[in-house]
């Protein structure tokens, strides 16, 4: 820890945050808190309006949540900051500038004297899967988590539609690629979905739906502990949930996938979760990268060699004293620890103050599996059931920011509770086409 002179300024410092994510959002909130200095300009740049509630959103694609509600306008969220709806396109560190794409018209460049890159990670998909790119989804937004709910209620309306077996069998079944939280909570939620609306659909019989998680690794949810994972393997299985692990992706047809098992899984709808690494930004940062592409920072979170250039949450490795300088892993709860000791040695390198080393010692690491059912380990012990499930959903609401958003989620959650789950598919929303396009469509052919 150092105790840095507090320099006198005539002007304050234009302060840049890329991203509003957990790690850029939670920035810039602690930045508002900190900073004493007026002068100071804090504007934070993101592709979005919005910060999106990563954890909830396999509750929103599930129908447990309204999609609305698992997102934080930013503009409300912040208050001394002003908002940039733009795609970063480029960082030019030597210049001090960034170049922004806003929605329309040209690009513009926004310059800094400090500079915090928050742009979290992307969905990899290799090329080496033939068909994955063309016909895999991944599950990292607000739009693929829609996009899932309504594929998976209008299978359902398909499959009952037909008697035949095969084409049901392959319309009914859903393939989720990695397991880890993304892919294990996704598959999870959404089986309780689909097994809750079955009771719509007097055709069909729960023996026919199929929900297969395939993981490379020697099982799920490794960040649990491989002795713990197999007990989630374990319930997953008496839900009717097939966990394949040791196992990989080799081809994605159109209608079937291909595993390394050389088992073929008749399907239409594969969910790829495996594979994130940093954002593709991260080039634009000359400095040394481990081998997801993340930013190596020192535990101060500051970029070695560029001075004023910051970094944290999933485009950044992190040192982490709790863990005796191991990086931190992208998680929500990590980013958000990260953005608490950035802002602060921010602050204090402008201000005067102490700077902090990041340490984060986790209480516990926890999935919610479905309706009521829930595992992981809190302060070293297991927990799992109902128990699990409260936990996680109790440390989300405490988590969420603006009391706005815990009324709505808390609301969401109470009727939930008294009744059943909306199975309506709104699968056109946000396609709404021009007047005469739609009535050409209405017409048909000819
Ligand atoms: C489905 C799912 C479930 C998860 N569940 C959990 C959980 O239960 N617990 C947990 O701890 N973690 C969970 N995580 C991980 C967690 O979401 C991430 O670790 C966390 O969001 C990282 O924060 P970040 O700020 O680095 O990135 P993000 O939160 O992803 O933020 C990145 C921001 O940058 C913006 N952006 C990206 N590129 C550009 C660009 N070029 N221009 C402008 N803006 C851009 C994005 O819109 C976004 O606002 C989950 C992740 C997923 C996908």
């Amino acid at each position: 820890m150092t105790r840095r002179p507090r320099r006198g300024r005539l002007h304050g410092a234009r302060i840049l945050v890329l991203g509003g994510g957990f790690g850029g959002m939670y920035t810039a909130l602690n930045l508002e808190r900190r900073l004493r200095g007026p002068l100071h300009e804090l504007t934070l740049v993101s592709n979005e309006n919005y910060m999106l509630y990563t954890p909830l959103l396999p509750e929103a694609a599930a129908g447990a949540l309204e999609p609305r509600h698992v997102v934080v306008p930013l503009r409300t969220a912040l208050k001394r900051t002003q908002v940039i709806v733009a795609t970063v396109v480029r960082v030019d560190v030597r210049a001090r500038t960034v170049a922004v794409r806003p929605p329309e018209g040209p690009d513009r460049a926004i310059g800094y004297d400090q500079l915090v890159f928050a742009l979290g990670s992307a969905t990899r998909m290799p090329d080496t899967v033939p068909g994955l790119t063309e016909r895999a989804v991944g599950f990292k937004n607000l739009a693929e988590a829609i996009y899932l709910r309504n594929r998976v209620l209008q299978h359902l309306e398909l499959a009952d539609a037909t008697s035949d077996h095969d084409a049901r069998r392959k319309l009914l079944t859903f393939v989720f690629v990695g397991g880890g939280y993304a892919g294990v909570e996704a598959a999870a939620e959404l089986h309780a979905m689909a097994e809750d609306a079955l009771r719509y659909y007097p055709n069909l019989v729960r023996a026919e739906l199929r929900f297969v998680v395939v993981e490379a690794g020697p099982s799920v949810l490794r960040e649990l502990g491989d002795a713990f994972a197999g007990r989630v393997e374990r319930r997953l299985a008496a839900r009717g949930i097939e966990i394949l692990t040791a196992t990989t992706l080799r081809e994605v047809r159109a209608d079937a996938v291909v595993l390394s098992s050389d088992e073929v899984v008749p399907t239409e709808t594969v969910v790829w979760t495996a594979g994130v690494c940093a954002s593709s930004l991260t080039a634009h940062i000359p400095a040394q990268k481990d081998a997801l592409g993340r930013i190596v920072t020192t535990p101060g979170l500051q970029v070695p060699g560029l001075p004023g250039v910051w970094a944290l949450g999933d485009s950044a490795a992190v040192p982490d004293d709790a863990t005796r300088g191991q990086p931190a892993p992208a998680t929500a709860q990590h980013a958000l620890r990260q953005a608490r000791t950035l802002a602060n040695n921010l602050a204090a390198t402008l201000e005067g103050g102490t700077l902090l080393r990041f340490s984060h010692g986790t209480l516990g690491m926890l999935a919610t599996l479905g309706t009521h059912d829930g595992a992981g380990r809190l302060l070293g012990v297991p927990v799992h059931g109902f128990l699990a499930w409260w936990i996680v959903r109790t440390y989300h609401l405490l988590q969420l920011p603006t009391v706005a958003r815990k009324v709505r989620v808390v609301l969401d959650w109470t009727i939930a509770l008294f009744f059943p789950r909306d199975i309506a598919q709104l699968g056109s929303l946000g396609r709404v086409r021009p007047r005469a396009e739609a009535d050409q469509a209405a017409a048909g052919p000819g």
